[in-house]
């Protein structure tokens, strides 16, 4: 296995033991992304100039005993939906084209107060609305497993870029799945945390209350590591939890005795649910249980209506949200128009994309005067129902698990048609994120066609601790997390 492949914890013992160096393992992603990035196309942006000098000082740093952390210098990929002082952020649209914040976002500052080491900005769908990474205005992002295949999305570029070896890790986004369900196509560990464990700040907007940042690893060791170099209280961002951050890395245990796992009575009998998927989830549960954990099933009722409620609500907050994209304040102008009605007009025509449009429009008519109360309020009053009942069912145990999605990842084009096909793809992943609770894939087996299947565990609000430890038990008991893309 080379650098590239291996988690971020394990070449840092290999640093302390002097076995290898910032410097090789930034020249081992350099040389993957070489040969691997003209196909995948998991970056809009490369940060290439100057990653070779970070890693030399992170060298330093070590063999001076003060390394910053296990990160210091390592590759690491951020979607490009995160700030980046002085480094193009697109968003994975045109009407961001050549926009370079004057700031970092603060997951970024943190990352880079322990020694962040950028090896570039991934690709994704515009502003985060899609589940392929097709929806890019750049190119779409092929999946390291299959190349006909999505990563799926919106996190697609992060995903590919590290089951692919060209980053060690990268952080994501998740409104409605885009963390979990590219790390479910890919087989990498990928957490959505509680609303408010993690600064949105500098992080562009999509649908604000539903919108997290989480971490895409390659285990679940480097998931709690990350997770605890980005979350915490942020001054500014007024809905970050006060809260201290516990050690996640010291809560992994190897069991799950007396755990209650619960299995969702509405996912089991799901229409689109692919036989083989099933098949694989019922072995991960058997493996829960061998791990001590009790099993039992609870109904979150509200579900059938889970998809529905999103799809209201998550392009109602980003028409609101998208409204500053008016060729004034940011990005590209489209010229020559008479007045400013037309201006911001011709710039949102040609700035933003089909999907973008779609979902500015749907908002704008559920919070339209007449249509707020028979869409937009009923779909608030449907999302209380669901929190109640993620409350109700974590009264009754301590975890909830269900496959990440209900397929593995589908072909390039195979849902770019109908978008309604494209948003049924979210089913397993949107619930967490309408509640607001913690989430995670890990990788949970394969397809007789050898795609990467993922298992989703969901905890309790700012039970991250918990979620991680459950995810780590299941984790050492299997070796699907082992298995690496074949590249050639
Ligand atoms: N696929 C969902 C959507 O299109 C979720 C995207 C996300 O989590 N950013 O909205």
């Amino acid at each position: 296995m080379e650098l590239c492949d291996r988690p971020i914890h394990a070449l840092f013992a290999q640093r302390l033991a002097g076995e290898t160096t910032a410097v090789e393992i930034v020249r081992s992603v350099l040389n993957r992304i070489g040969k691997m990035e003209p196909r995948l196309h998991a970056y809009i942006t490369l940060t290439r100039d100057g990653m070779l000098e970070n890693a030399e000082a992170a060298d330093r740093r070590l063999a001076d005993g003060v390394p910053l952390s296990p990160i210091d210098g390592m590759p690491l990929a951020l979607k490009d939906i995160f700030c980046t002082q002085g480094i193009e952020t697109t968003c994975g649209s045109r009407i961001l084209k050549g926009f370079r914040p004057p700031y970092d976002a603060t997951v970024v500052q943190r990352l880079k107060a322990k020694g962040l080491n950028l090896a570039g900005k991934t690709n994704m769908d515009e502003f985060a609305m899609g589940s392929s990474t097709e929806n890019s205005a750049y190119a779409p992002t092929r999946n390291p497993w299959d190349l006909s295949r999505v990563p799926g999305g919106s996190s697609g570029g992060s995903a590919a870029a590290v089951a692919a070896g060209e980053a060690l890790a990268a952080l994501g986004t998740d409104t409605g799945g885009s963390i979990r369900q590219p790390c479910g196509f890919t087989s990498l560990v990928g957490l959505k945390p509680t609303y408010g464990r993690v600064s949105r700040y500098g992080m562009i907007a999509f649908a604000s209350s539903l919108d997290q940042c989480g971490v895409m690893t390659r285990d679940t060791t480097d998931a709690a590591l990350l997770l605890g170099l980005i979350a915490g209280h942020d001054p500014r961002d007024a809905t970050s939890a006060v809260r201290p951050v516990p050690d996640y890395q010291a809560a992994l245990g190897k069991d799950l005795k007396g755990k209650r796992i619960g299995l969702v009575r509405e996912f089991q009998s799901w229409s689109g649910l692919q036989p083989a998927v099933a098949e694989a989830f019922s072995d991960n549960v058997d493996t829960l249980r061998a791990l001590g954990a009790e099993v039992e099933t609870v109904s979150l009722p509200s579900l059938e209506y889970a998809i529905a409620v999103y799809y209201i609500l998550a392009p109602s907050e980003a028409s609101s949200n998208l409204g500053r994209y008016d060729g004034v304040r940011f990005g590209p102008r489209t010229a020559g128009a008479k007045n400013m009605r037309q201006l911001f007009a011709r710039t949102r025509q040609e700035g933003f994309g089909p999907e973008v449009k779609r979902r500015i429009m749907l908002g704008t008519f559920a919070l339209s005067a007449g249509y707020y109360d028979a869409y937009y309020l009923r779909a608030m009053r449907i999302r209380e129902m669901l929190r109640a009942d993620f409350a109700k069912a974590f009264g009754q145990v301590d975890l909830i698990a269900c496959p990440t999605s209900p397929a593995p990842a589908f072909k390039l084009g195979e849902k770019t048609g109908d978008p309604l096909l494209m948003y049924m793809v979210d089913a397993f992943t949107l619930p967490a994120n309408l509640a607001g609770v913690p989430a995670v894939s890990v990788p949970g087996g394969f397809s007789p066609e050898g795609l990467p299947l993922g298992l989703q565990l969901m905890a309790t609000h700012f039970a991250e601790g918990e979620l991680l430890r459950a995810a780590h038990a299941f984790e050492s008991a299997t070796e699907h997390h082992r298995r690496r893309p074949e590249l050639d």
